[in-house]
């Protein structure tokens, strides 16, 4: 299977074969069609599968598709650690290079005031740890009410660092209409009793 049979359009193709990936990998290969269809996905994926991509590369064709044009986010990724979500920024500027999407990254040990700066200006992608979200949030620097697609990664990490109250609660800010991605490398009890709060008849895909 190659990416152009995974439904991905050109500009991505082109960024892909940029970055020197010529296959998907198997989380890939199952998520990113469940993705494109606007379904919802749970994903049973460990780090270093080609996780990250797997959903970052269906979004930015997604969010590339109908921009609106007050720019409030549309979309919100929520990651355990700053580590973690610098990744996945990093994730969407090398794939998202021939697009034109603006992100913020919110993450702890960075000033608010360049996060609120670039918050201002307008941004399609969220990329946060929850403590960060929820400070912002409470200072009333983000409008969560565009976002309509969630992506919940390393739920268990989340779990073991005891954010799982943080994340409950900022998905309780967010509209219930949306699409919900949700990946954990392990589902024991607690995982699963989110995702099913979360997710809407998922898609479960695991590698
Ligand atoms: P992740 O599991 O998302 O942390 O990704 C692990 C590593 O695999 C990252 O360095 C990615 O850049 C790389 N990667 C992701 N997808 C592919 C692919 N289809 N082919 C080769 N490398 C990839």
């Amino acid at each position: 299977m190659t990416f152009q049979d995974l439904g991905l359009s050109d500009k991505l193709l082109n960024a892909l074969s940029d970055a020197g990936y010529s296959d998907p990998t198997p989380i890939q290969e199952k998520a990113i069609p469940y993705v494109l269809m606007g379904r919802d996905v749970l994903g049973c994926a460990q780090t270093g599968t080609g996780k990250t991509a797997s959903f970052t590369l269906p979004m930015i064709d997604i969010l590339a598709e109908g921009r609106a044009k007050a720019r409030m986010p549309r979309s919100l990724i929520l990651a355990p650690t700053r580590e973690l979500a610098a990744q996945v920024g990093e994730s969407f500027e090398k794939y998202g290079k021939h697009h034109k999407l603006s992100k913020a990254l919110l993450i702890g040990g960075s000033s608010f005031a360049d996060q609120e700066q670039v918050l201002n200006r307008g941004v399609d992608v969220l990329i946060a740890t929850p403590g960060r979200l929820i400070d912002l949030y409470e200072r009333g620097k983000i409008l969560l009410a565009d976002v309509r697609i969630l992506v919940i990664d390393e739920a268990d990490r989340m779990l073991d660092m005891g954010f799982i109250p943080d994340v409950e609660r900022i998905v309780s800010m967010l509209p219930t209409i949306r699409q919900t991605l949700f990946f954990s490398a392990t589902m024991p009890k607690e995982i699963r009793r989110l995702a099913d709060k979360f997710l809407m008849n998922p898609k479960e895909v695991s590698v």
